[in-house]
C-alpha cells in the first residue's frame, strides 16, 4: 500500500512509497509497546491533516525514524473508519469513524499510568513524528486504547480530532493548575495566532463563557477574522492595534492562549497578563530566536501577582474525547463555522508535493489529504 514517507536527517526528502499493508494481528511499533492479543483495531484512512510539525519533520529539523528503518511514514492527524477488530475490542466497532493518539508510552511513571503526554521520559515516541511510523497511509492498525470514536455526525470535521485534543488539554491544564487559587473565573482571554490551534482554543474559550480577542498580524478582511468572529471572539490585528493598545482598551487577560509559533511573541504576553493570570504556551518554536524585555519588570509583575505559566503539549486519550466533545459542542453552538478551517484539501496520497507545498502557504488553515471517501 500507499505511504508519504521522509528520510530522517535529509531535508527535502518527502516521497512516496510502498509499504506491506498492516492486518489485524500486525505490530506497528513493537519497539515501542505491543498491541496485546485481541486488542487490535484496524482502520481506513480517510482524511489525514499536516501541519507545522509536518514541514518541520521534511525540514529535517525534527523527526527519527523507528530502529531498523531509514524511513518514518508522516502523519500524526489521524480520521478513518474502522475495518476489523480484535475478538476483545468493546469500545468500536467497524464502520465506526476514529481518531488515534499520537504517543506511545515510555517507562516514567506517568507512562506507566496512561499519562504519556506528561512523559517523564527524555524520548518520547509519537507516531508520524518520533520512532514510530506515522497515519500518512492508506490502512493502520493500533492498539484500542489509543483509538478514539468520532460522532457519525462529525464525519465532516473529524480529521480536526488530534488539533483539538491538543487545545482541550492545554486549557484543562489551565484551569487545574489555576486550582491553586481556590477561585478562578477568568473573564477575558487573549489567544494569540490565528491558526488552526489559535481558532480551536477560540472556540473552546468561548464555549466556556468567557470574552475572546483573538489576535494576529494581517488586517481582516480575511477568513481567519471571519471564523473567529463567528465563534463569537473578536479578532484583532497586531498591525492595527497592538496588544498594549487592546489591553488599554478591554483591561489586561485572564488567560493567554500562546499559538504564534513565534517566540517573541511568547515572551510579549507575559507582560500583559493580568494578576493571578494564567499564560498558555502551545507554540513549539524551532531554531533559535533572542528576545529581549524588561526582566526586572516582569518578574516583579508575576511575583507580586501571582502569575503562572503552563507549557503544555500533545494530547493523550481522554485529551481526545475531551476535544472530541468540544467540536460537538462547538458544532451545534456554532453551526458551520469549524468546517471552514479545512481550507486546503488534497486529493490522494499521489499529491503529497502540492500537499508539502500548502503548508507554505500562509492563507492555508488546515492542509489535509482525502484518502478514502
Ligand atoms: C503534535 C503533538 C506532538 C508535538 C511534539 C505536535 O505537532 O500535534 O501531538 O506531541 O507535535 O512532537
Ligand atoms: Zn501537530
Amino acid at each position: 500500500m500507499k505511504a508519504v514517507a521522509v528520510l530522517p536527517g535529509q531535508p527535502n526528502s518527502v516521497h512516496l512509497r510502498d509499504v506491506s499493508a498492516p492486518t489485524l494481528d500486525s505490530q506497528p511499533h513493537p519497539h515501542v509497546c505491543r498491541v496485546p492479543e485481541g486488542r487490535g483495531v484496524l482502520v481506513q484512512s480517510l482524511q489525514i491533516g499536516v501541519d507545522a510539525t509536518d514541514r518541520e519533520i521534511n525540514e529535517a529539523l525534527y523527526g527519527n525514524a523507528p530502529p531498523g528503518d531509514d524511513y518514518l511514514v508522516i502523519g500524526h492527524e489521524s480520521f478513518g473508519r474502522v475495518l476489523a477488530v480484535g475478538n476483545r475490542v468493546t469500545e468500536v466497532r467497524p464502520g465506526d469513524y476514529v481518531s488515534c493518539t499520537v504517543r506511545r508510552p515510555g517507562k516514567s511513571i506517568h507512562d506507566l499510568i496512561g499519562r504519556n503526554d506528561v512523559t517523564g521520559d527524555e524520548t518520547y515516541y509519537e507516531r508520524g513524528i518520533n520512532l514510530c511510523h506515522g497515519y500518512m497511509t492508506e490502512r493502520f492498525v493500533d492498539d484500542a486504547e489509543y483509538v478514539v470514536r468520532v460522532p457519525q455526525g462529525l464525519r465532516h470535521i473529524g480529521v480536526l480530532a488530534e488539533p483539538a485534543s491538543v487545545c482541550a488539554k492545554a486549557i484543562e491544564q489551565a484551569y487545574l493548575a489555576q486550582s491553586r487559587l481556590q477561585v478562578w473565573h477568568p473573564r477575558v482571554a487573549f489567544v494569540l495566532g490565528a491558526g488552526q490551534i489559535g481558532l480551536l482554543a477560540t472556540m473552546m474559550l468561548r464555549l466556556r463563557g468567557l470574552a475572546v480577542y483573538t489576535l494576529a498580524t494581517t488586517p481582516a478582511p480575511h477568513l481567519k477574522a471571519e471564523i473567529a468572529n463567528a465563534y463569537g471572539s473578536t479578532y484583532v490585528s497586531t498591525k492595527q492595534t497592538s496588544m498594549a493598545d487592546l489591553v488599554r482598551k478591554v483591561g489586561r487577560p485572564d488567560l493567554i492562549f500562546e499559538a504564534t509559533g513565534n517566540a517573541e511573541v511568547c515572551f510579549r504576553a507575559m507582560e500583559v497578563l493580568a494578576i493571578n493570570g494564567a499564560l498558555i504556551w502551545t507554540s513549539i518554536t524551532g531554531g533559535s530566536h533572542d528576545v529581549s524585555l524588561d526582566g526586572a519588570k516582569v518578574n516583579l509583575e508575576w511575583v507580586l501577582g501571582n502569575k503562572l505559566l503552563v507549557g503544555s503539549v500533545n494530547g493523550n486519550r481522554r485529551h481526545f474525547e475531551l476535544g472530541i466533545q468540544a467540536l460537538s459542542h462547538g458544532e451545534l453552538t456554532y453551526p458551520g463555522v469549524t468546517q471552514r478551517i479545512l481550507t486546503h484539501p488534497v486529493r490522494g496520497l499521489d499529491n503529497y508535493k502540492q500537499m508539502m507545498g500548502l503548508l507554505e502557504e500562509k492563507k492555508a488553515l488546515k492542509v489535509f489529504v482525502n484518502i478514502a471517501d
